[in-house]
């Protein structure tokens, strides 16, 4: 099928009243900038859908980046024709019940609206005209009003008729940017790209923070969060990652504090560190990827432990799912594969062979006096890199891949 557009429909946005106009207006920035790749394409933002006229570009690849856009709640590829045009109305409606029902006996039907009153055929008449069409080039077809196998809808618009049959369900959600700006603490893990995710589906705009420990931290470990930061970057578009350096703090806290608090103090210094780095940036909140009970610092008792060094809302995305429901997410944003390769990260490192279950906020505070907290986050933030990372970009492997390239030139 040749398309000449693709028609969104707008998600929750729609309830939103005298919000309107600035979600559609970020919902249409926010496609403008995920289809750069495709120049020939023209954007018309209207108050209740948008349409993407395809000037020849590829609808199957422009669908596909459309499903990494929060706030389309559906869409669909269309055929416009022109409105003097009605003999090829009944063309592409045929193409598309020959596309979609190539087998004897299944079933289909015309849905017609018409907005342009003034058209000569009426909805009834359009619908008998192309039905007519049908049946004539395909008499092994049934007709059936409730529920066919296809539905062709032809609206009769003043600037043409629209014809399509498929409707796909959007990556629903709010535009990316309405929500207001949060920070999302990314480890290498599994968890916190899904709760990336989340956030950025409820529309917060984001930011990465992650911690390493080079010399006990590899770069690769380094490089798999920047890559996995590249995958979010799809639904995102391109994402500011600040990455902090925590091998002297992790060094202290391994010499001062004991064992069993070791792993609440060090996410104590994470996440004072992360709001401060919020402050700077003006971020209202942060995000992690926290999953209730999933292990020893995700209890209730350590979250409160460990949150007690801010009162900046912390959002769980996944708080309450199951690992197999985080895994699932996982897999369709495809970032699966990438976390379970095994770098270790910081906190695997120095993590203590038994971590306390539940920590005692008090003695954490007691035992973090011993350290000069305030001297160990300045050269913690001192020595933070921050880089912007566009979707799909690669880290990891990249000799590999320049190995295999010379290999196969000699
Ligand atoms: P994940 O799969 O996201 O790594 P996890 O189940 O391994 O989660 P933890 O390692 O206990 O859980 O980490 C809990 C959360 O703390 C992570 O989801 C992340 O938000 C944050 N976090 C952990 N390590 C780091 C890090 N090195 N840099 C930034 N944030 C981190
Ligand atoms: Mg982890």
């Amino acid at each position: 099928m040749k398309y000449t557009e693709v028609m969104v429909r707008y998600g929750e946005l729609s309830t939103k009243g005298k919000n309107r106009k600035d979600f559609i207006g970020r919902l249409n920035g926010n496609i403008t900038k995920a289809l750069r790749p495709f120049p020939e394409i023209r954007i018309h933002p209207k108050r209740d859908r948008m349409h993407i006229v395809l000037n020849g570009e590829d609808a199957t690849a422009i669908m596909s980046t459309l499903d990494h856009v929060f706030g389309i709640q559906t869409y669909s590829p269309v055929v416009r024709v022109s409105i003097d045009d009605f003999e090829q109305v009944k063309q592409v409606a045929l193409e598309m019940v020959n596309e979609a029902a190539p087998t004897a006996g299944m079933s289909y039907k015309i849905n017609t609206r018409r907005s342009f009153h003034d058209y000569e055929l009426d909805t009834n008449d359009v619908n008998l005209a192309v039905g007519d069409f049908i049946t004539d080039a395909r008499p092994d077809l049934v007709v059936k009003m409730k529920q066919p196998d296809v539905k062709v809808r032809v609206e009769v618009r003043r600037d043409g008729f629209y014809v399509s049959y498929l409707t796909v369900q959007g990556a629903l959600g709010l535009p990316v940017g309405t929500a207001g700006k949060g920070m999302l603490m990314l480890s290498g893990g599994i968890d916190s790209p899904v709760a990336a995710y989340l956030a950025l589906k409820r529309g917060v705009e984001i930011e990465m923070v992650h911690f390493y420990s080079p010399p006990y931290t590899t770069k690769d470990a380094l490089n798999k969060a920047k890559e996995l930061a590249g995958k979010i970057a799809a639904y995102a578009g391109p994402v500011t990652f600040i990455q902090v350096p925590f091998t002297e703090i992790q060094e202290t806290i391994k010499e001062k504090v004991p064992e069993g608090y070791l792993m609440t103090v060090q996410r104590r210094f994470m996440l004072r560190l992360t709001d401060q780095l919020r402050a700077q940036r003006q971020g209202l909140a942060i995000f992690n990827g926290e999953s209730v009970g999933q292990v020893a610092s995700q209890t209730l008792e350590s979250m409160a432990a460990i949150n007690d060094v801010t009162t900046t809302p912390i959002l769980r995305p996944v708080a309450t799912l199951d690992k197999t429901e985080i895994i699932d997410i996982a897999r369709k944003i495809d970032t699966f594969d990438l976390s379970v390769q095994p770098f270790e990260d910081c906190c695997t490192i120095f993590a203590p062979p038994q971590p306390k279950t539940h920590p005692d906020t008090q003695k954490a505070r007691h035992y973090e006096q011993a350290l000069a907290i305030e001297d160990l986050e300045q050269r913690a933030l001192a020595g933070v890199e921050i880089t912007k990372i566009q979707a799909g970009e690669k880290f990891l492997h990249q000799d590999d891949a320049v190995n295999q390239e010379i290999s196969e030139l000699l």
